[in-house]
């Protein structure tokens, strides 16, 4: 997932109001999981959309060796090279089903981890408020899209040795989660709305350039 836009460059009236929010972003208060050793990773290029691996069901894990380790190095190095929030491996061409991620939540909790197989919990009515927010992705370079999401989700799934795991976020982390479980079910954040908003997101594609390298699609 691509970073938060910001919104206050289209709407100035709305500065005042996200000030506080501004000022707290820069100085996140606590940090969950590990920083990864990026010496380890090399940088592949992302994948946009029309290419056929974002657009069908990845692979179950079912080894988890040193190659598995090797790809969640590269998927960091990859994310941090194109200022992502999230990275999904179909983004960088391959076919497993493993997500990363380093993204912020609502509370300034800064989220760092990675995880296997990932299965989106069904929740239950009661957490069901959606958020309005904007959202991005790697693979759709330079749109946003106002996207209303659940603003809780856990996964559960794998870690790199196969043990069992489950990671929850609430707010901007919450979208992530979701986002990237999407992507390892073939989905785009675009598949999701308005066949307009759609449109809008793909012409805003159009008309911008990737700064980061990306593979070109037939
Ligand atoms: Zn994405």
């Amino acid at each position: 997932m691509a970073e938060q836009h910001d919104h206050t460059h289209d709407h100035d009236h709305a500065h005042d109001h996200d000030h506080d929010h501004e000022a707290a972003a820069s100085a996140p208060v606590k940090v969950v999981g590990e920083e990864p050793d990026l010496s380890k990773g090399t940088a592949r290029p992302i994948t946009v959309v029309g290419n056929p691996v974002l657009h069908r069901e990845c692979r179950t894990v079912t080894a988890f060796d040193a190659d598995l380790s090797a790809l969640i190095d590269d998927m960091f190095v990859s994310m941090y090279a194109a200022a992502g929030v999230g990275l999904a491996a179909n983004q960088i061409g391959v076919d497993a089903k493993v997500f990363v991620y380093d993204c912020p939540d609502d509370d300034n909790v800064r989220h760092i981890g990675h995880i296997v197989n990932p299965v989106l919990e069904d929740l239950p009515v009661e957490r069901r408020t959606l958020d309005d927010g904007n959202e991005g992705c790697l693979s759709v370079p330079t749109a946003y899209a106002e996207l209303a999401r659940p603003d809780f989700a856990a996964v559960t799934g794998q870690d790199k040795d196969g043990n069992p795991v489950r990671v929850e976020g609430t707010g901007f982390f919450a979208r992530c989660l979701q986002h990237e479980t999407d992507h390892l079910n073939g989905y785009l954040y675009i598949d999701r709305l308005s066949k307009r908003d759609r449109k809008d997101a793909l012409r805003q594609m159009a008309e911008g350039t990737a700064s980061y390298a990306t593979v070109a699609n037939d």
